[in-house]
């Protein structure tokens, strides 16, 4: 068992970073967590607003490429534990513009792992561990049965994969070759609060709220494994206190769905809480030309995690999407803020209209 005093998480101004954040200071009330987020259009500290006087919680605007931030963030603050979320982490994006997939999703990573390795190679700190946060889109995709495990191949196939995927064994080589302590975990797709709204289950609630059609790619049969953010964080604290340096571990919850199935689902919540006639936001539906390179389907095998280490997720699905529809209609002002300005122009080249 590792107990970290002093983190570093990259990227936790983003969806999955911040709920860490707020998870593991409330779990860990006596350490210290300096959060290193260069503020892209998805990084947002309104995400951590009822830290900012948290004396354990310490935030540093700056890009994880560079070096000098980061050997400066993990000498004065002694980081004992670096988890790492930051990335470019949206499929369609990486379609229009693979490059800074490459640069913040590889390149980044592996500046934060030679300042990691120099830092631990000081000795100034005793145990230490590198957590690669990742995805199960490494994989690739899967047929109709079947699940990933920890020992299925990486298959990457779109820039955003293949760069986490470069990230990851990267991180597997500085376990190999140097010794860093890595750890690595790949996860399913989140859903919850603070999620940027071009995802999915957000963009769902945004757009009938609005009553704007509600894209859904190809026919709508491709399936994902969805999982509580909460659920995730939770299995990120348990892997970096107790996972064996070098170890992998599949995140995810058993949850498959279509995704039509999802867009039918929330639908049918929201026209409960927004007193709409019921089948109305359906009726909103739009298929769109199916994603290049969509992969069909992903569904993670956990149970490695839950044999060593007895993580099981908290959260049915049924009672995490209606908490995370009430989520959504109870913090509009938030959705306003992250939707203004870029966004708008992003989602008009993406789907068209304004
Ligand atoms: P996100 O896009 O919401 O957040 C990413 C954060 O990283 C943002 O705050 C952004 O400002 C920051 N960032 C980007 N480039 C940076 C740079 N060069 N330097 C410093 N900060 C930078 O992403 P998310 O959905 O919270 O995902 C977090 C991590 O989890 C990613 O590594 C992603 O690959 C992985 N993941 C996501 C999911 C999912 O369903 N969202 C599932 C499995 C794994």
């Amino acid at each position: 068992p590792c107990t970290p005093r002093s983190l570093l998480v990259t990227g936790g101004a983003g969806f999955i970073g911040s709920n860490f954040i707020h998870s593991f200071l409330a779990n860990n009330s006596d350490c210290r967590v300096t959060n290193l987020d260069s503020l892209t259009y998805a990084g947002n500290l309104a995400n951590l607003k009822s830290l900012e006087h948290h004396p354990g919680y310490h935030f540093v605007r700056g890009d994880i490429g560079d070096s000098v931030l980061v050997a400066n963030i993990l000498a004065v603050q002694k980081i004992d534990a670096v988890v790492h979320f930051a990335a470019e982490s949206h499929v369609d994006r990486s379609i229009s513009g693979p490059e800074i997939f490459v640069r913040t999703n590889v390149l980044g990573t592996q500046v934060l792992l030679e300042e990691s390795r120099k830092h631990w190679n000081a000795g100034e700190v005793g145990d230490f561990r590198f957590l690669q946060i990742s995805t199960d889109e490494v994989y690739g995709s899967l047929g109709e049965s079947g699940f990933f495990t920890e020992e299925t191949p990486l298959a990457p196939n779109s820039p955003y994969s293949a760069s986490k995927a470069g990230a990851d064994l990267l991180v597997r080589a500085y376990h190999e070759t140097f010794g860093l302590p890595t750890l690595n975990t790949r996860c399913s797709n989140n859903y919850g609060p603070f999620h940027f709204p071009e995802k999915l289950i957000p963009l769902l609630i945004h757009n009938i709220i609005e009553r704007r059609p509600l894209p859904v790619y190809g026919d709508g049969r491709n399936v994902r494994d969805w999982l509580h953010v909460s659920d995730h964080a939770r299995a990120v604290e348990v892997v970096l206190k107790g996972a064996e340096p070098g170890a992998v571990y599949n995140i995810g919850g058993n949850n498959e769905w279509f995704n039509i199935a999802i867009v039918n689902l929330v639908c049918d919540l929201m026209d409960q809480r927004l007193g709409r006639g019921s089948g109305e936001s359906r009726g909103l539906i739009s298929y769109v030309k199916d994603r290049p390179g969509h992969d069909r389907r992903y569904a993670i095998d956990a149970s490695r995690l839950k044999r060593d280490l007895g993580w099981e997720p908290a959260y049915t699905f049924e009672r995490g999407i209606a908490e995370t529809v009430d989520w959504y209609l109870a913090n509009q002002e938030w959705v306003a803020q992250v939707t203004s300005g870029s966004y708008r122009d992003y989602y008009a080249k993406q789907y068209g209209g304004a």
